[in-house]
């Protein structure tokens, strides 16, 4: 607040004392309504009464500040001088509404009170005035009820279900013989007026106020008490509002849109806010109060296609003020309106909240209509990056969404993994998945299970959708499915997956195999049955080629939005890909190289080279096994270079435990296994059980696994490496420029890079010496453990790129496991106890400190260290605006997160401009 002795600021006539800058004092409507009259649109004159002094009014119990009452007498003359109405009037009585606003909306939680200034003369005045005695006795009696209720507290007992005054109002209409209010007579009216009256005098021992001054003074404190209300603290707690803020309050001249057939009220958008497209439109009613519109007791009409008719000129005026809002506030505004006797009165502007499909085309064409810059159109309240997502996934047409909400037919709720829709057929195992889908392809499935495994990956492609019972958002399914683009759902908890039965189930509710079912993975939402979907036209441009760019007004919006993105961004954009095809996809989305490739989903595809690889007896037979799996690697590698045109590709060595391709487990699901394996390889069944049994381990996540794997076993690495760089020759000789990057996982200690570097380095001066030529590559290391970041400036020494892997990092700093944390996370994120999904999010205080550690670190040894993140969180818009700020040079999420990743690097380059 300004002036701290100002709690009193005017609008109306063209004056404001407020303005739209001031809205922690004013409240989101209060600095609207003073702006509006600034710039001239037609708005009724009141006053708005700062938040501040909510605030007194709570720590002072219920008192007002001196000074206030003399500044709101001084201010309702303004307000009567403007309107040419004075409150009580026997000829023309002003009526006021008092309503709440705060800083942000909070929509419905606080209180209001309208048509206050009516008492037994004041009706009978605006009876005459308006020449509508039923208008006028309707519009007491709504007041009696509303003030009865908001500010006297009569409403229903603990014994009562019904209002008191909504049940002398339904014995009104009984004993009338009508079944609307709006056919009660002005006499029924009157009667009522009085039962309302004797009601408060019976619950309240008090006369009902006649005074119009003591009536807005009570209605003033209800509003200010509002703020402290039950659902207000509910609601301020779900969307993290502070309850120091305080709401405002508005007392404003009323206008009436109940007058007759040249009277209207509505609701309306400068543009479509679901889609988009240019144009006023909204709701709207003849002859009607704001309530009637949001009651749908009349069902409202639609302002784009019969006010034009209906109304011409109010029509007009309505195009007008659209437009003035619009060029005045640089946005869509949320409009509601009066229409009395073919005036429009503006009650309140806000900036629309919109889906992301009408966020991209509103943020182009508001810079191509010249309203904005192209700087402006990326912000980040504009555009929210994550919102991208809706342009690029098939999405459930909202309204069959919504008739099987209404149907009962919402399962359960997950953690949304992967955003997308999908429909289709339950299938309980991969292997059935990709059976079915081989028989029919056309034939959507979701595959359900309690979590995913590698060995899954065939029946992950070849479903609709993934939802499974366990796992977090960097789980298994989460991760693979994302890079996949598939819609996902994890942590299911109430999912009951039963394999034996072949049935899913929550509760009583029993699916079984085949059973149709809904996911989105946009909200985590499981339905039963189908839901239809729209797919993405962006996609269909720029995956599918199914639309040529030409014939897709959104994806040229999308295009001219991302060009932008790429002028203002500095931090790069990589991707997360394993096989050839998903860096094509990543590559029409805009990546810059691959930041991950993860060769184990290779060797997921030959287990019986690994499994022979790990049962070997000795060295030799172990090092034949692995270089029998060499040609496969190599042929995946030359296809990610042959893509890649000389991108930098960054390929990690092994990290699973080898029990992922051989375990217990497997000898359990497949009988025959273990004698199968036994026969293969000449040992005994015993030997293969033993071995397995040896791989076991209780903690695997933090077992034998990422660079140590490679140390205890060097043919490994060995392999890997000279599958790299024979790949990396062959294309190179086919003229293409290849530039790989060998990254080692898991490491913290500086000997274990070392270790694996010079193996690296020693099998690519072979594959040179062998072939004569030499590639340009580097070494660098993955940092997932705290040590790796304390110590980062000695491991800096030997790693010539660091790339963060915080789905580690996260686990590893956290003590929190990545896959076991869905029993827990929900309830911490709804009491509290974390702000969000630390998977999900860089969490900045730990994960995020260990990254500027090992940034500061790294840096140190190696000034142009190359730094880049390849965990889930390098497609999160808050952990890629991290990234930016912590000096990264690059992101790399999934091929489907890429143009958010984009988007987010560009809002923060030009947010830290
Ligand atoms: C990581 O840990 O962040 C990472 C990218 O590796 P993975 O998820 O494969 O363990
Ligand atoms: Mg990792």
């Amino acid at each position: 607040m300004a002036d701290p002795t100002q709690f009193v600021y005017f609008f109306g006539g063209g004056q404001a004392d407020g303005s739209t800058e001031m809205k922690n004092s004013l409240g989101g409507k209060g600095a609207n309504l003073a702006e509006m009259t600034r710039i001239g649109v037609q708005v009724p004159a009141g006053f708005t009464i700062p938040t501040e002094v909510c605030n007194y009014f709570s720590d002072n119990d219920g008192a007002f500040p001196e000074g206030l009452k003399e500044q709101v007498v001084a201010a309702l003359e303004r307000v009567e001088e403007v309107m040419g109405a004075r409150l009580g009037s026997n000829t023309n009585p002003l009526l006021v509404s008092c309503r709440s606003g705060a800083r942000e909306s909070m929509p419905g939680m606080m209180d209001t009170v309208l048509n206050i200034g009516l008492n037994d003369h004041s009706v009978q005045a605006l009876a005459e005035y308006s020449g509508n005695a039923q208008f006028a006795w309707d519009s007491y009696r709504r007041f009696i009820q509303m003030f009865g209720d908001v500010v006297l507290g009569v409403r229903a007992d603990d014994d009562e279900h019904e209002n008191p005054f909504e049940r002398l109002l339904e014995a009104k209409k009984a004993s009338a013989g009508v079944k609307y209010d709006s056919e009660l007579s002005a006499e029924d009216l009157q009667e009522l007026v009085s039962e309302f009256k004797a009601l408060v005098k019976q619950r309240t021992g008090q006369d009902f106020p006649e005074e119009p001054i003591d009536q807005i003074w009570a209605a003033i404190g209800a509003v200010f008490g509002s703020w402290n209300n039950d659902r207000a603290f509910v609601y301020r707690r779900d969307y993290g509002i502070p309850h120091s803020w305080g709401t405002a309050c508005n007392v404003q001249a009323m206008v009436y849109g109940n007058l007759g057939d040249d009277c209207a009220t509505g609701v309306g958008l400068t543009r479509d806010c679901s889609m988009g497209a240019p144009g006023f439109n909204g709701d709207y009613l003849i002859n009607a109060q704001g309530e009637d519109v949001v009651a749908g007791i009349r069902t409202p009409k639609r302002i784009e296609t019969s006010l034009k008719d209906e109304m011409p000129e109010v029509y007009e005026q309505l195009e007008t003020i659209g437009k003035t809002l619009e060029n005045h506030y640089q946005e869509v505004q949320d409009i509601e309106f009066t229409v009395q006797k073919g005036r429009v009165w503006l009650l309140q502007t806000r900036n629309a909240k919109r889906t992301g499909f009408a966020a991209v085309r509103i943020a182009v064409d508001l810079v191509n209509e010249g309203l904005i810059t192209p700087e402006q159109a990326l912000e980040k309240r504009r555009i929210p990056a994550d919102d991208l997502n809706q342009l690029l996934q098939p999405v459930f047409d909202p309204q069959e969404k919504a008739l099987a909400e209404t149907e009962g037919r919402l399962l359960t709720k997950g953690i949304n993994a992967g955003p997308g829709a999908a429909s289709g057929h339950i299938c309980l195992t991969a292997a059935e998945a990709e059976r079915l889908h081989n028989i029919d392809p056309e034939k959507p499935l979701i595959l359900v299970r309690r979590e995913t495994s590698p060995e899954d990956l065939r029946g992950m492609r070849a479903a609709e959708g993934i939802l499974t019972a366990f796992g977090g958002a960097s789980s298994h399914a989460a991760l693979v499915s994302r890079q996949m683009g598939k819609t996902c759902i994890v942590g299911a908890n109430e999912l009951n997956v039963d394999y034996i039965a072949g049935t899913v189930s929550v509760g009583d509710i029993v699916l079984k195999t085949g059973d149709p079912i809904s996911i989105d993975g946009f909200t985590g939402e499981v339905f039963t049955g189908m839901v239809d979907t729209t797919p993405s036209e962006i996609v269909n441009v720029l995956i599918k080629k199914t639309v040529a760019p030409e014939d897709s007004e959104a994806y040229q919006r999308y295009a001219q939005l991302m060009e932008w993105v790429d002028q203002f961004r500095t931090l790069g954009v990589r991707t997360n890909a394993d096989l050839p095809d998903q860096a094509v996809d990543a590559l029409a989305f805009g990546a810059e190289g691959i930041g991950l490739c993860r060769t184990e989903h290779m060797f997921v595809e030959h287990l019986e080279e690994i499994r022979e690889m790990i049962l070997a007896r000795d060295p030799d037979t172990r090092l034949a096994a692995i270089n029998r799996l060499l040609p496969f690697q190599q042929d995946e590698f030359t296809g990610l270079f042959r893509v890649m045109q000389g991108r930098p590709v960054t390929i990690r060595l092994l990290d699973p435990p080898l029990h992922e391709f051989l375990s217990e487990r497997h000898l359990q699901e497949q009988p025959d296994l273990a004698e199968e394996l036994a026969a293969q390889l000449g040992i005994s069944v015993e030997a293969v059980r033993a071995r397995t049994a040896e791989l076991h381990e209780e903690n695997p996540m933090l077992g034998h696994r990422g660079c140590r794997l490679g140390i205890v076993y060097p043919e490994i690495t060995a392999m890997q490496a000279r599958a790299i760089m024979q790949a990396a020759v062959a294309v190179q000789a086919e003229g293409i420029e290849v530039h790989p990057e060998v990254m080692v996982p898991l490491v913290g200690f500086q000997t274990e890079i070392d270790n694996q570097a010079a193996i690296v380095r020693e099998t690519a001066d072979a594959v040179f010496a062998k072939t004569g030529t030499t590639i340009e590559y580097q070494i660098g290391t993955m940092i997932e453990v705290p040590r790796a970041a304390l110590r980062s400036d000695e491991i800096a020494e030997t790693a010539e790129f660091f790339s963060f892997g915080t789905n580690d990092l996260t686990q590893t700093c956290l003590g929190m496991s990545r896959d076991d944390y869905g029993g827990f996370i929900g309830y911490y994120r709804e009491n509290d106890i974390v702000p969000f999904d630390p998977f999900q999010s860089i969490d900045l205080g730990g994960v995020g400190r260990l990254i500027e550690l090992g940034v500061a670190g790294g840096r140190s040894t190696r000034s142009d260290l190359k730094i880049g993140i390849c965990g889930e969180h390098g497609g999160d818009p808050a952990s890629v605006m991290f990234c930016h700020r912590a000096g990264l040079n690059y992101v790399s999420c999934s091929p489907y997160r890429v143009p958010i990743a984009r988007l987010a690097a560009a809002q923060e380059a030009l947010a830290s401009e």
